[in-house]
């Protein structure tokens, strides 16, 4: 028995036990007046930089909740390497992991299994399902490291290239970049060791270099990184929980297959905009290419890595995707942040609890040793045993799975006050860590639904609150 299950509480418990803490979470609350409310007080960018007021048991710090030895780090060749075992999981990856016979036998298991859901109307992997999760690929922009290079530059319009401050520069890019869909944003400028999260190979074999040329550049076999390019743009995509807990089904996996679309509408985007500005603007090749985007996440300040081996942001939890690009326009600089997050979940584990293929760590403790080659050594984590959990996609869901992300604490998508006290509580009290899980399950929260009844629901654009990352 887990020490989680140990603890299972009644909602009357566990609101009666919360009694004992609200004091002094009331008391670390009431030097922030507006922390508890859940509403937005403002509307518009406070800072010169753009950064919008986050809730206060969001804490700006020097270093991340993460810890990393930059020695043991290196580049990551993102591509799988038969002869390493290192590499994703993804594509040949997969096959290389379990070897081509088992992958195929685990493709044609997976393939016949959505043939007879499909047949039999299975609730989540209905014809209608499967043509929505077309849908959101359809709308789906290609991919391009140099962008679409179409936008008028300034030169081309006989005017100088735009100029200001780096702070200036950040809210500038944070005003275009919510504009065009995204919620969170974060900036960092790469230095010696943080450059260590860009690939040193990309996803499609291609070898990222890092040059002094000032221009960009790519070839048949490498893409060329100018030193100047130091600026990393970091941005999160969110989900919909609604559909996120109907995980795992078609109707579950749309969700995510949204957030990569938007992602590419951004890095088109984006490329145009700050070509337009007379910058440069380098985004990913292909689906997750470029960089470690939550790494650069959790140094931009969106989030807090976590059990899951994931960014959980403190606005979204881990209902978001991270994407990242590079420019050589200088943005000032985020901090990381420490909202309590990884220190809940030492104690929460919820996510390996659910988790079908048991890939994910009941560790207390994060370590230093990798699970395997799709994990990059030189952090402190919860490594988590990709294989298994892809295996269970392949063979068993037919789509992506993501039961993990939906049950996490952190996946509240709405204002309710009882949520942002609990976030709060998460953050000043984490001697209460056990207690806020155990409300967490008193409540019903993280239980899935059945995909028929999505099609039920009057949700917002996307699927998602756009003003959370207002709340304060
Ligand atoms: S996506 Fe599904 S199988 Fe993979 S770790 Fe999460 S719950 Fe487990
Ligand atoms: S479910 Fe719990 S342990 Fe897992 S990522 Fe969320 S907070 Fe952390």
């Amino acid at each position: 028995m887990t020490e989680t299950s140990k603890t299972k509480l009644s909602r009357r418990e566990f609101l009666r036990l919360a009694g004992l803490g609200v004091g002094a979470a009331a008391a670390t609350t009431a030097a922030r007046p507006a922390a508890a409310t859940g509403k937005p007080t403002a509307v518009k960018f406070s800072d010169p930089a753009g950064r919008p007021q986050r809730p206060w048991w969001v804490k700006t710090v020097d270093v991340p909740t993460t810890e990393v030895d930059w020695g043991k780090m290196k580049r990551y060749n993102e591509r799988y390497l038969p002869e390493e075992q290192e590499g994703s999981t993804r594509g040949v990856g997969f096959a290389g992991y379990v070897g081509k016979e088992k992958a195929e036998a685990i493709e044609a298991e997976g393939a016949a299994k959505m043939k007879e859901r499909l047949v039999n109307n299975v609730d989540g992997y209905t014809l209608k399902d499967i043509a929505l999760q077309s849908g959101m690929n359809g709308m789906r922009l290609p991919y391009s490291y140099l962008g679409p290079q179409k936008a008028k530059t300034p030169e081309d319009l006989g005017v100088p290239k735009w100029s200001g401050t780096p702070e200036e520069a950040a809210k500038m890019v944070r005003a275009a970049l919510r504009h065009m869909g995204a919620a969170t944003i974060g900036f960092l400028e790469l230095d010696e060791n943080t450059k260590k999260f860009v690939y040193d190979v990309d996803p499609d074999g291609h070898i990222v270099e890092f040059t002094d040329d000032p221009i960009a550049s790519e070839t048949e076999t490498h893409r060329y990184i100018p030193n100047s390019c130091k600026y990393a743009i970091v941005f999160t995509v969110p989900m919909s929980l609604e559909a996120m807990k109907r995980s795992p089904t078609v109707t579950g996996s749309q969700t995510t297959a949204l957030t990569y679309t938007t992602g590419t509408w951004i890095n088109n985007g984006m490329s145009e905009f700050l070509r337009g500005l007379g910058y440069q603007c380098l985004t990913e090749s292909t689906l997750n290419a470029l960089a470690i985007a939550p790494a650069l996440g959790v140094f931009a300040g969106l989030g807090e890595m976590s059990r899951l081996n994931r960014m959980i942001s403190p606005e979204y939890g881990p209902m978001v995707r991270v994407f990242k690009m590079l420019t050589d326009l200088p943005l000032a600089p985020d901090k990381p942040i420490d909202a309590g997050i990884m220190e809940f979940c030492k104690t929460c584990k919820k996510c390996a609890e659910a988790c079908p293929s048991g890939a994910l760590s009941f560790e207390d403790e994060p370590t230093w040793e990798i699970k395997g080659g799709w994990n990059n050594a030189g952090h402190k984590a919860y490594f988590e045993d990709a294989v298994k959990c892809r295996t269970y996609w392949r063979q068993e869901a037919g789509t992506n799975c993501g039961i993990c992300f939906a049950v996490c604490p952190f996946s509240k998508h709405d204002k309710a006050w009882i949520h942002t006290w609990v976030k709060g509580g998460i953050s000043a009290l984490p001697l209460l860590n056990s207690m806020w899980r155990s409300g967490d399950d008193a409540f019903g929260y993280g239980e899935l639904a059945t995909g028929e009844s999505w099609w039920d629901l009057d949700e917002p654009s996307f699927g998602y609150d756009t003003t959370l990352m207002l709340q304060k």
